[in-house]
């Protein structure tokens, strides 16, 4: 609508015909509403703005907003029930779609942004924040299991379930090794006292060719009968642990081996780690390193310490395989487990931690280049057996939870990812 004076029905005395039955005060109202639109340039600068498009303007003139009742049973304005009272907002620019409730417009993007958290954020290092209980070495949830023989993750039937059912063999390798020998635990071996279940024996698996002269030890996690019911200190100066977990830091004991927890399928993680040890041996043979299997069957008399010392004094770096029991419903992807500084200080950890927190590194490193989901940052700390008595470069790395697939073609795709990460440090 135009005000311009000219051709305008309004300005040209229209207003003396047909509104002269409208009380005065509306029409002045209407009046002045059209004298603020005069104001504002109704002046031909249009064609101007038009021409030079829309332009940022500061400060815009504030709304004039103007009430305005009409009157629709022409009995005189604002009398009459059907009265309607409409506000007429006038301002200097025509905008369109312009939000009349008079708040200021949002920028794009406020709603919509994420707060620029990276996954990583959500990983924080602390295993309480994630309730993750699985610790490679003592359990945490089966420490208390142990105890209270309630068990935490739901897995107490798995520990007993895995330490009862038949054991399954063991698959041959499928690549053929130059040679297989035992290695049982030298009592004279450092810490070799603080193990309380190592009758059994690793073997170790020699590369038939190429060898590059390097043993890697894999540990399948679990698989220990009668594990969950010894315990063992959890630090070599019997000081007390330093993380959480369901072992609750302050504990000077934990389990000496857990059973694991139970996929949500029913399959138990120990079956699990014992395959996925077996592809990883076949992948490192085939690339000429020397395997020490520290279980290569259902169940091996040894636990964590036992496991952790043959390492330290047969191998050049040691893993051990778990995936978490930690209640999640979806995959949460792997992570290692890596050293919370409170256990920085003490030996062999205080010499050894960056060397573990290398090994981590580079297996989930391995792990996302082939394709393998990737928890977080990558790393949670946790106070674990398993580092604080190795004295070479050791890591638990946690392959997922029991929400993740475990199919022989998940397995592999890890088996592959970890060879990637080895390769890449050894
Ligand atoms: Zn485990």
């Amino acid at each position: 609508m135009c005000h311009s004076g000219s051709g305008c029905r309004i300005c040209e005395g229209e207003m003396t015909g047909r509104y002269k039955g409208i009380e005065k005060w509306a029409a002045a109202v209407l009046f002045a509403a059209a004298c603020g639109l005069i104001f504002t340039g109704c002046d031909g600068e249009d064609a101007e703005k038009e021409a030079q498009g829309p332009v940022a303007v500061e400060n815009p003139k504030p709304a004039l907003d103007i009430p305005v009742i009409i009157d629709i049973d022409e009995d005189g304005a604002g009398t009459g029930k059907e009265d309607k009272a409409i506000t007429v907002e006038v301002s200097g620019e025509e905008t369109e779609g312009e939000d009349t409730s008079g708040n200021t417009p949002k920028e794009a993007g406020d709603d919509n942004e994420t707060g620029g958290k990276e996954a990583g954020d959500e990983g924080s290092n602390e295993a309480e924040d994630e309730g993750s209980d699985e610790t490679g070495d003592e359990d945490p949830s089966e420490a208390e299991e142990a105890e209270d023989g309630t068990g935490k993750d739901g897995d107490a039937e798995g520990e007993e379930a895995t330490d009862d059912t038949a054991p399954e063999e063991a698959a041959g390798p499928e690549v053929v090794p130059g040679s297989v020998e035992s290695v049982s635990l030298n009592p004279g071996w450092t810490y070799a006292d603080y193990s309380a279940i190592n009758s059994g024996a690793a073997k170790l698996y020699r590369a038939a060719g190429g060898r590059k002269g390097v043993v890697i030890a894999v540990n399948a996690g679990h698989g220990t009968r009668g594990g969950g019911s010894v315990k063992t200190y959890c630090h070599p100066d019997m000081s007390p642990k330093v993380t959480g977990g369901s072992t609750g830091a302050g504990a000077v004991k934990a389990t000496a081996i857990s059973g694991g927890m139970s996929f949500a399928d029913g399959t138990s993680e120990a079956s699990v780690t014992l395959r996925e040890a077996q592809l990883l041996r076949d992948r490192l043979l085939a690339k000429g390193y020397d395997v020490l299997m520290l279980r290569d069957d259902a169940d091996v008399q040894l636990d964590n310490i036992a496991r952790t010392i043959i390492a330290n004094n047969t191998a050049a770096c040691h893993i051990a395989l778990h995936w978490d029991g930690d209640g999640l419903s979806y995959d949460k992807g792997c992570f290692y487990i890596s050293t919370p500084d409170g256990i920085k200080g003490m030996e062999p950890v205080a010499s050894h931690w960056q060397q573990h927190e290398a090994l981590g590194k580079a297996l989930i490193s391995g792990l996302a280049s082939k394709g393998c989901k990737i928890y977080g940052g990558g790393s949670m700390n946790i106070d674990l057996t398993q580092t604080s008595y190795s004295t070479i470069p050791s890591v638990d790395i946690e392959l997922g939870n029991a929400a993740s697939a475990h199919d022989d073609a998940t397995l592999a795709q890890l088996a592959d990812g970890l060879a990637a990460g080895i390769a890449g440090m050894f």
